[in-house]
């Protein structure tokens, strides 16, 4: 990871540069903000850079020493991760990072920009809560207590010390507190309030935050292969987040589908066509009950965004291309005197379909409600 892989940030890469540049790398350092905006990526471009044994004079690992190719292949042996993990049914007792090295390495892969969710996707156990257990503290012990193997520094990157319990965190505490002279910790936190006070105060905290759109949508075009245009509604609804405009790019096919049939609907029901609209709600309740729940969700975000496209207040809305198309001219039929009952009507719809009651009907009875709301 070089620091020319992360976009924007300039500062923190200079100030984090130096550090090493100066040898004034402080003993446990925390990159601190909002998810998705490249502090596990910078950890690691700072963990390289610091090992590396041919720096280059633009301020970036060399990418070809040994050093360099051990970090970039996740071998490096005197660099070390932690990070939460889940507890799987078929585990007795309370597992540890290493156990989750190759599904790690293969999130990183997928992408450098780690997404919480993503992570506790890739570990085979949905909805589950991961956490740094207390265990981890003595891995991490046993490890350091092995002699080095060459680097002047040895390297831990902690991603979210907020996933520890208060147990884990005050073991942890005793590692930074009798420093292992040589032992650098490198944490990366979305919810730094949330980490155990004591911890937090022996940090030296550099803040990284959301990075802005231009950045973001430049990015976005040159290494995900979006046009400039799409780029730029990406990068301004993902609010500076990489990895919400990953999950964007990933839902960009359904939000266009959702789109396409909320038109139709808009359309149909000013036109007063009831038969057509029988069709659509056959359609929608062949969906499936989970994507028409998220359907009609999708429906009442684009009601409440049209409706205060009114005002004129274009920071406040947030449609893509495609829907701000559409915007132009459906806008003005959403006003004070339906918008409320508009979405309500969605509510009921939303509710009777999760109370399993024949889509179609729900369908059609939403349909036609719809008409005469769109008169007022
Ligand atoms: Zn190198």
């Amino acid at each position: 990871m070089k620091f020319k892989d992360i976009p924007g940030h300039d500062e923190v890469k200079r100030l984090l540069r130096s550090m090493v540049d100066n040898r004034k790398i402080p003993h446990a350092l925390l990159l601190e903000g909002p998810q998705g905006v490249g502090k596990l990526a910078m950890a690691r471009a700072m963990a390289q850079y610091i090992h590396c044994t041919d720096r280059q004079s633009d301020g970036e690992p060399c990418g070809r020493c040994p050093s360099c190719i051990q970090h970039q292949a996740f071998n490096h042996i005197d660099t070390h991760y932690v990070y939460p993990v889940v507890k799987l049914d078929r585990m007795t007792t309370a597992p540890v990072s290493a156990d989750f090295a190759t599904e790690w390495h293969e999130f990183l892969e997928i992408s450098p920009f780690a997404d919480y969710d993503r992570w506790v996707g890739s570990m085979d156990k949905k909805n589950a809560r991961a956490v740094i257990y207390v265990t981890e503290s003595a891995a991490l012990l046993h490890v350091l207590n092995l002699t080095t193997h060459g680097s002047e520094y040895r390297v831990v990157i902690l991603w979210l010390p907020e996933k520890m319990n208060e147990e884990s965190a005050n073991k942890l505490l005793k590692i930074i507190e009798e420093p292992f002279e040589d032992t650098i910790f490198i944490m990366t936190s979305d919810n730094p309030a949330e980490i155990l006070p004591t911890v937090y105060s022996r940090l030296q905290r550099v803040s990284m935050k959301r990075l802005p759109d231009n950045v973001l949508a430049t990015f976005l075009e040159q290494h995900y292969g979006v046009s400039a245009d799409d780029a730029a509604s990406i990068a301004r609804l993902a609010r500076g987040s990489v990895t919400e405009a990953e999950r964007m790019l990933d839902t960009r096919d359904e939000r266009h589908e959702f789109l396409d049939m909320f038109m139709q609907l808009m359309r149909l029901a000013y036109q007063r066509k009831v038969r057509e609209l029988r069709e659509w709600g056959n359609t929608l309740a062949g969906w499936g009950r989970e994507r028409e729940l998220k359907f009609y969700e999708y429906c009442q975000r684009m009601i409440r965004e049209n409706f205060v496209s009114n005002f004129g207040v274009g920071e406040l809305v947030y449609l893509n291309r495609e829907e701000a198309a559409f915007s132009v001219n459906f806008a003005r039929f959403i006003n004070e005197r339906n918008v409320e009952r508009i979405i309500s009507v969605m509510d009921n719809a939303m509710i009777d379909i999760a109370g399993n009651a024949n889509g179609k009907i729900v369908n059609l009875d939403t349909a036609i409600k719809i008409i005469l709301l769109l008169k007022q």
